[in-house]
């Protein structure tokens, strides 16, 4: 069993600076996949209502025979239901089969909407109600912190946003950390393709003896990150895991910053899906 460390999010509540991430694992292999995590240690689920797996998320997790309060569980809101958060959380709930999540998230803004504030106004209803044990956003950019900062009462405790090597959104971790939210970074192995051939990382990787995918995430863990890289393969489980018990030095952490690439995903300040 690996020791993860914990960080304190800005209500208290501790989080698994490491868990598993679940988006693309489809419905029918989402329990099997979770039961393969918790197995090899992990104690932190990233799902989302988007991603359609929380049944075989939730139900993985109830008969894995690891008591709830061990387990760290996130999901996400949909966009399309900004308006009706309280009850598109409910059905979450109802899917995990849990009595409450870990933490709950809008998972994109949606400015052309323009109701982030409303939903996350209903979320902070489910957290004083106890149903979601800290609340937060993914994907805000400054401006849209900004709003929520101003129109709402509880401080974000993590913006999950894209964030790798190549991408590492330095002006907006700086912002998150003055105001107490901690990052967390979605992709974190820049999905895997690229990232993990390139030819400085891999001469890194070498220099500490650890594979490319971890050599990244330990740089994660460095910055203060939090990650839940997905795999669906039993040996890169259980290998992401593994990245506790080495170190990079200041020159590795400002070489593989300095890495290529660029975004990979959706621009939250223009995505209409
Ligand atoms: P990732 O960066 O974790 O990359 C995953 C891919 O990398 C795998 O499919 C596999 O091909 C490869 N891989 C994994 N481990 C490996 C290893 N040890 N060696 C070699 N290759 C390896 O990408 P991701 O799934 O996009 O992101 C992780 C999690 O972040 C998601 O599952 C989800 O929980 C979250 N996420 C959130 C958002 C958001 O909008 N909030 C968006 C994308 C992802």
């Amino acid at each position: 069993m690996s020791d993860v460390p914990h960080l304190t999010l800005n209500n208290g509540v501790q989080i698994p600076q490491l868990g598993f991430g679940v988006w693309q694992v489809p419905p029918d292999q989402a329990a099997e996949s979770v039961r393969l995590a918790l197995d090899a240690g992990y104690r932190h689920i990233d799902t989302a209502a988007a991603y359609g797996n929380e049944e075989g998320v939730g139900q993985a997790i109830r008969d894995s025979g690891v008591a709830r309060e061990d387990v760290f569980v996130t999901t996400k809101l949909w966009n399309a239901d900004h308006g009706r958060a309280g009850e598109a959380f409910d059905v979450s709930l109802r899917k995990l089969g849990l009595d409450y999540v870990d933490l709950y998230l809008i998972h994109w803004p949606r400015p052309d909407q323009d109701r982030y504030v409303e939903a996350y106004r209903a979320m902070e209803k489910k957290l004083s109600e106890g149903r979601a044990r800290a609340i937060g956003v993914s994907n805000f950019h400054q401006p849209h912190l900004e709003k929520l900062l101003e129109n709402t009462d509880v401080v974000p405790a993590v913006n999950q946003i894209e964030l790798h090597p190549g991408f590492p959104q330095e002006e907006l971790r700086a912002f998150n950390a003055q105001h107490g939210i901690l990052t967390e970074a979605w992709s974190p192995l820049g999905q895997g393709k690229g990232l993990l051939e390139d030819p400085q990382l891999t001469k890194i990787a070498g220099e500490v003896g650890r594979t490319p995918a971890q050599t990244v995430l330990r740089w994660h863990i460095q910055l203060g990150n939090i990650v839940f890289p997905k795999s669906v393969t039993p040996s890169r489980i259980r290998e992401n895991l593994e990245v506790f018990d080495f170190e990079l030095t200041d020159d590795q952490m400002a070489a593989i910053s300095a890495l290529p690439g660029g975004r990979i995903g959706a621009n939250p300040e223009t995505a209409t899906f």
